[in-house]
């Protein structure tokens, strides 16, 4: 009795046709012309990287070609396809196998991963493609398929969901053919059950066991853990300078910057202008009494991880009689630079050339 697994290996079995997209790697098994396209794809378009590869193939015919080039003449070779650190990767991987291995290729899964540049992927790529070792791939296309078949609710960029994805994708391998599998799931991915625009309707042969499509969610899957959405703060720092000293304090709320020091403040709910500002009881208990503007700055931003500062700074000269506030600290303006401040209130002290002239 065929099992939610069979079907699924069987139908991706029916539908693939390796010529229906050929690839000069593809139906191959030199191992070293597998591990040099899957290293070239690595982070590269299948278009861009075909041309490098069959331009590595032809300079390079075997691996000894390769271990002996001028590391110079192998980065010139790569310009173009960036992360350098793959190349320098396959160069040493190649100089490994000619020189260490006689040129042997290693065939087993854990050999493979354990050359340089080769991680879970690549290794279950080689292997397969090569040697027909039954490790299934895991790349986003295979996610992509697996979770909008199967329905997987659990979010695909969560340890959970990893697992529960590389389980499922362990099942439906077809351990007797798992290259040919494997690059049938990423074709599959790659043309019918696209990110955008999948053919569900006009090209897919999975569609009535596919959870996704039957219950008209394609596009609800993979399912991602929800993005924080930033929230937006806005604060007003207020500089009182009584006879050439400031009032600072430190910040030692369990809030954002603990720790650091920053100027008398008010926080609001929206960008409020300083006449506004002026009006509310908050700021009179801050500020009180009188005082005299000398200026107000733009708006500053600050992207932090969960959140948006935008900050304004109002300078106002205030009396001698002024006390602050018992958590306030009153240092004279060119002791400021020793004491911490966020980064955004930094950047209002650097733009105004305090730290030279005043501070
Ligand atoms: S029906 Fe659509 S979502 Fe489901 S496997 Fe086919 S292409 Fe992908």
């Amino acid at each position: 009795m065929p099992d939610k697994y069979d079907d699924f290996r069987v139908s991706l079995m029916g539908w693939y046709k390796p010529s229906d997209r050929p690839m000069p790697w593809k139906e191959i098994d030199n191992p070293y012309f597998i591990w040099l396209s899957e290293i070239i794809l690595q982070q590269t378009r299948v278009e861009q990287g075909k041309d490098y590869y069959l331009k590595f193939v032809e300079k390079y015919p075997t691996v000894f070609d390769l271990a002996k080039a001028p590391e110079d003449e192998l980065m010139k070779m790569w310009e173009g396809l960036g992360y350098y650190s793959r190349a320098r990767n396959l160069h040493a991987a190649a100089k490994h196998i000619a020189f260490e291995l006689d040129g042997k290729f290693p065939e087993t899964y854990e050999g493979i991963l354990s050359l340089k540049g080769v991680g879970p992927y690549t290794a279950a790529a080689i292997g397969s493609f090569a040697f027909g070792l039954p490790y299934a791939v895991l790349d986003g296309n295979v996610y992509r398929v697996l979770s909008r078949y199967y329905g997987i609710e659990t979010p695909t960029d969560s340890t959970e969901g990893k697992k529960e994805i590389a389980g499922i994708a362990e099942s439906v391998l077809d351990k007797e053919r798992p290259g040919k599998f494997n690059q049938a799931i990423m074709d599959f991915g790659a043309t019918v059950c696209k990110p955008k625009g999948a053919l569900c309707e006009t090209a897919c042969t999975m569609r009535q066991k596919c959870l996704a499509f039957k219950e008209k969610r394609v596009y609800e899957f993979p399912v991602r853990k929800k993005k924080l959405k930033k929230t937006l703060r806005f604060f007003h720092f207020f500089i009182l300078e009584d006879n050439g000293s400031v009032f600072i304090r430190k910040r030692t709320e369990k809030d954002i910057w603990q720790n650091l020091y920053d100027f008398p403040s008010l926080e609001t709910e929206k960008e409020t202008d300083f006449t506004a500002l002026e009006k509310s009881d908050a700021f009179k208990e801050l500020v009180g009494g009188d005082y005299n503007i000398k200026t107000h700055s733009q708006s500053y931003k600050q992207e932090l991880t969960h959140r948006t500062v935008i900050a304004r700074f109002h300078e106002l000269e205030v009396s001698s009689n002024f006390a602050g506030n018992d958590n306030w600290t009153k240092v004279e303006r060119k002791e400021i630079r020793n004491f911490a401040f966020p980064k955004i209130i930094d950047r209002y002290l650097n733009d105004k050339s305090l730290y030279l002239k005043l501070f």
